[in-house]
């Protein structure tokens, strides 16, 4: 067959969480966009809650499949349909969860034999699928889901020996561009000692250096001296490509990237759209932290303490019975009534962060978030619970200048649980990133770089001509067919 009419087609393979699927499907989109064809490979269960946001690209005309892998969960012992990382409870489940991954290779090699794709994306936590794609002759990328300052970092700390590292001492971790400190108690016990998770880190590490490169949702002007020090000091072939979420243009796009919302995003931006300019704080912690009841009674406090108005998201389903929610005081919510939006379960984050009244963001710093922050031009208040969340928050406060701590000093690594956050502190926070000349200075600092995020993934930015580069040194575009 004359290679000119053969379609490129690209396998995109995210691992089994909302932070990395959300981004997977947009960096699909991206690659349509260009005329290749791209499928995504997925657990039934994942597929099924992302299937609203597939089915609607599909309908803007992009070229998007998906096929299915059936996920083991009962072989490795987790209950029958546990096949995303937020429904994982426990440190144990989480290590069986990471087997379960590994147990998908035979399947992946069934589908890239069965349709053999030009390439294979896929996540960081398959550090296997490398040799998989190499079977089959194609390049291999890597989706992290995380920006280059996270990167950086990860690479010098593999390289550590960590087991000597105290609470009391911060550890200095050398030649990245500025000084980074960490608090012994910010390292996972599991990094400190061999252990089965540290040498699953490692091997998703060496997979970097394998691969053919590395694709990262981050524009080059958002942090230029991570971005080379990745490139040229670490010596790690990557294309950045983002904010991948802006290829989402309708507001029903931007709304259904994920599960189904609690409210309508008509009535949020009903609701938004009655409120001044820059005057509504959005709280919201991503998909994976969850808070318990009396961490959560300390987040309404400060809330309420605070005055400001806000949308506070919370990851719980409404009580069919009365006065059963011990997170909420007493009236809470009579009393915010007007200023104050509780929402429980999915809110259509980017749509709320770009509206003119949200001027500030209380959040854990998961990258997605703090991107889709940046890109809105909206400051933040930074509450880090683990992985790349403390480098993310390092990057919004001390670096760019657009972000207050909830908690200053060092918070400790805890995906589960953690230690409490006292209600003053968050009102502290919240009023510090919403009133006064400080926090006007960082609303200021942050448009001018959601104005730079924004020329990045337009003709001739540098996300833009990364894309292609990608797609030039792949050979995508010489058997593409013409756009019309
Ligand atoms: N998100 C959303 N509504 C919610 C919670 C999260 O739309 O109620 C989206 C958010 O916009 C982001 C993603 O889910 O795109 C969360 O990714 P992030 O990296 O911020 O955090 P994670 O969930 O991976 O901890």
């Amino acid at each position: 067959m004359d290679q000119k009419t053969i379609q490129p087609h690209i396998f995109f393979f995210p691992h089994m969480s909302h932070g990395h699927m959300i981004p997977t499907i947009d960096i699909a989109k991206l690659f349509a966009s260009k005329g290749i064809k791209t499928t995504i490979i997925s657990t039934p269960h994942n597929l099924s809650l992302f299937s609203k946001a597939i089915e609607r690209s599909k309908l803007s005309g992009f070229e998007i499949g998906v096929l299915a892998l059936k996920f083991p969960a009962v072989e490795v012992g987790l209950p029958e349909g546990c096949e995303s990382d937020h429904m994982v409870e426990t440190q144990e489940e989480l290590q069986k969860f990471l087997k379960a991954t590994t147990l998908l290779a035979q399947q992946l090699e069934q589908l890239l034999k069965d349709h053999q794709p030009n390439c294979l994306v896929a996540d960081i936590f398959f550090p296997w699928a490398t040799d998989v794609a190499a079977k089959f002759g194609i390049p291999r990328l890597v989706f992290h889901g995380t920006n280059f300052i996270s990167l950086c970092v990860s690479h010098h700390l593999m390289k550590m020996d960590l087991s000597i590292v105290s609470d009391s001492e911060p550890l200095v971790i050398p030649n990245l561009p500025h000084e980074h400190k960490l608090a012994g108690n910010q390292i996972p016990d599991f990094m400190k000692q061999e252990s089965e998770l540290r040498s699953f880190g490692k091997a998703a590490a060496e997979s970097e250096w394998r691969s053919h490169g590395v694709l990262v949702n981050s524009f080059y002007e958002l942090e230029p001296a991570y971005a080379d020090h990745y490139r040229n000091f670490l010596g790690i072939k990557a294309w950045h490509i983002g904010p991948t979420f802006l290829c989402n243009k309708e507001i029903e796009d931007k709304a259904k990237r994920g599960p189904k919302a609690s409210l309508d995003e008509h009535e949020f931006l009903k609701w938004l759209s009655s409120k001044e300019p820059n005057s509504v704080i959005y709280v919201s912690f991503g998909s994976v932290v969850k808070f318990d009841d009396a961490q959560l009674l300390e987040i309404a406090l400060g809330l309420e303490a605070s005055g400001q108005q806000f949308i506070w998201v919370v990851k719980k389903e409404k009580s069919d019975q009365e006065n059963k929610e011990d997170w909420l005081p007493e009236g809470f919510e009579d009393r915010v009534e007007g200023r104050g939006l509780v929402i429980r379960g999915w809110a259509p984050q980017v749509p709320i962060l770009e509206h003119q009244a949200t001027g500030g963001f209380v959040t854990h710093c998961g990258w997605n978030s703090t991107m889709e922050a940046v890109t809105a031009g909206v400051p933040m208040a930074t509450w880090p619970a683990f992985a790349d969340q403390f480098y993310n928050e390092k990057l919004v406060t001390e670096i760019l200048g657009i972000g207050v701590r909830v908690v200053e000093g060092a918070k400790k690594w805890a995906r589960f649980g953690g230690d409490r956050v006292k209600k003053e502190n968050i009102e502290k926070a919240v009023t510090e990133v919403m009133v006064g000349k400080d926090a006007e200075e960082m609303r200021s600092r942050a448009k001018a770089l959601g104005e730079m995020a924004r020329k990045s993934v337009e003709e001739g930015g540098s996300s833009y001509k990364d894309l292609n580069a990608l797609i030039q040194e792949l050979g995508l575009h010489r058997i593409a067919p013409p756009q019309s």
